[in-house]
């Protein structure tokens, strides 16, 4: 029986220092604290996240910040435009949403002020607020990404066992799409042992090639404090045989190791090809003030995204991070700068970004990322 309190929040827009590369946002927002999903690799568990004292409570009790739409509507008055990532932590359409209604009404408000959104949920109930997520494609950016990582149903009956079906999620991407709403897959994590052979990625990729825009690919499961103790448990009861395997794998780590990650990418990236489906979104691009400077941000970010993806090392773009930053911030244009040949003046712009810029500036595109997209 799930225990719902309410409580009231004192701030709801979260600005990240960055912006993030998979899902493009400069903020989150999170209406409920818990989530009745309870998936069993869930790492919203962790301490980083976690408000309960327990963290077995997580699905069970779930924080409603009642206020949370009186709240945000006072915070993006003093804001930018840009774009939200729905939820940060938790699910924005778990059953709480049926009753509560926060997401939708907080939908309303970015609506309102012009505000892009990302959407990650497993649940088809983000079909209800179809009408405002179309308000929010014409008038700027939306994104809607549903999680899948599997069509196996009595593995999901141990990994998710309150989600809706992955059928229903694929539906949904598939309406979403027809609605003129930018919809694809989140393959993510892909559960080792359980869910990295071949065939379970074929088959979720594949399957999204059929309805989607995009599928995202995550293969680094972790495995940290809370998180790890839940997910033992689950392999004790239910997969005696692998938890060697698990211990062999991480070790006293979080991750698994680099080069298995980086084999399950390629093996995603060339079931990608095969299908003819982008492993990444498209930035976003929408009217605001410089938007040149952030398309060129964007651009660098876009190739930050998949030097991570291939290297499984998040610390293998971090000049491209920091130069997409400095040229966001600017106050000048970025086209009137290249004309002066002042790029490297620009805080943290080498010689081979230089080139990109020039690149994209004058093609609208960049051999640079043009490699990345097509080769391994
Ligand atoms: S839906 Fe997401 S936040 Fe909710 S339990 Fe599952 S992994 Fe955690």
């Amino acid at each position: 029986m799930t225990k719902f309190i309410e409580i009231e929040a004192k701030s709801i827009l979260q600005k990240y220092k960055f912006r993030d590369d998979w899902f493009w946002n400069r903020y989150g927002v999170n209406p409920y604290r818990g989530c009745q999903f309870a998936c069993n690799y869930c790492d919203a568990i962790t301490e980083k996240y976690l408000v309960h004292k327990e963290y077995k409570n997580f699905s069970r009790t779930i924080y409603v910040k009642k206020n949370a739409p009186e709240v945000l509507e006072k915070e993006v008055k003093r804001r930018n435009p840009d774009v939200v990532a729905m939820s940060g932590a938790t699910d924005p359409y778990q059953p709480a949403e049926k009753k509560y209604e926060l997401t939708r009404k907080m939908l309303e408000i970015l609506a309102d002020h012009e505000f892009p959104v990302h959407i990650i949920t497993k649940s088809d109930l983000v079909l209800r607020d179809i009408d405002l997520l179309r308000k929010m494609a014409r008038q700027t950016w939306c994104s809607v990404s549903l999680t899948i990582i599997t069509l196996n149903k009595e593995l999901l009956s141990y990994l998710e066992p309150f989600t809706p079906s992955p059928e229903r999620r694929l539906d949904a991407v598939d309406k979403l799409n027809k609605e003129g709403i930018q919809a694809g897959v989140d393959f993510t994590p892909i559960v080792p042992y359980l869910l990295d052979g071949p065939e379970n990625i074929e088959e979720v990729i594949k399957r999204a090639s059929e309805c989607a825009q995009y599928i995202l690919i995550g293969a680094a499961m972790t495995l940290r404090s809370n998180q790890r103790i839940r997910f033992f448990e689950l392999l004790r009861i239910n997969f005696p045989e692998l938890v060697e395997k698990y211990k062999n794998l991480y070790g006293e780590k979080e991750n698994p190791p680099q080069d298995y990650i980086v084999r399950l990418n390629g093996l995603a990236f060339e079931f990608c090809k095969k299908y003819g489906i982008k492993n990444y979104i498209e930035p976003p691009s929408f009217e605001r003030p410089f938007k040149e400077n952030f398309d060129v941000a964007n651009h660098l970010l876009l190739i930050a995204f998949f030097k991570e993806f291939k290297s499984a090392n998040p610390y293998s773009a971090w000049a491209y991070h920091k130069a997409s930053q400095s040229i966001e911030n600017l106050d000048e244009s970025i086209k009137e700068i290249y004309k002066k040949g002042e790029l490297k003046k620009i805080q943290g712009v080498g010689k081979s970004i230089v080139k990109i810029i020039e690149d994209y500036l004058t093609n609208g595109s960049s051999e640079r990322l043009d490699k990345e997209i097509k080769t391994w």
